[in-house]
């Protein structure tokens, strides 16, 4: 809405911008503050409720590429995945919590079990993992969870995993 204001108000070219615009300008530029503080604040949130809940934490070392064309690039841009993952080391190291960051290379394509690699990605309509070497079935998100574990060197049997739903 205040964007819309903006662009009614726009002042022509070479003039000063108006009361108004200035006005829609500093009201857009509050909501983006706040839209800001909010995430940042359930980040360290659930950032607490993983620290608190886990002795050893593994995690994807990747480097969001904000200019990255692919769907899920832009999901992860919007979600502010690197901020609430910035926010899970700080909060890791601040109560001694060792964090393992993993090569998030194939993650989605290796088999937690067996090692295995698929030979292409499953499209991400695909939610079941299914390994075509030991034939180990489990949904998407756990085995590439249980191959980051494996990964970092740690056990994923008996593991519990917090699903970060609440951001
Ligand atoms: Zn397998």
């Amino acid at each position: 809405r205040y964007q819309r204001m903006m662009a009614r108000r726009k002042p022509q070219n070479g003039q000063a911008a108006s009361k108004g615009y200035r006005e829609a300008k500093r009201q857009t530029a509050k909501l983006h503050r706040k839209v800001a503080a909010q995430r940042t604040d359930t980040g360290r949130k659930w950032a607490k409720q993983v620290v608190r809940d886990h002795d050893a934490i593994a995690v994807e070392d990747f480097r969001p590429k904000f200019l990255a064309k692919s769907t899920m690039a832009h999901k992860a841009a919007d979600a502010a995945i690197s901020a609430t993952k910035r926010a899970l080391v700080e909060m890791a190291r601040k109560h001694g919590r060792a964090v393992h960051l993993v090569h998030p290379a194939h993650t989605t394509m290796d088999c937690a079990m067996c090692g295995a690699r698929t030979k292409h990605a499953l499209p991400l309509s695909e939610r079941t993992y299914t390994c075509t070497a030991c034939g180990a079935v489990s949904p998407r998100d756990k085995n590439s969870a249980r191959v980051m574990l494996v990964r970092a060197g740690l056990n994923p049997t008996g593991v519990d995993l917090v699903s970060p739903a609440t951001c």
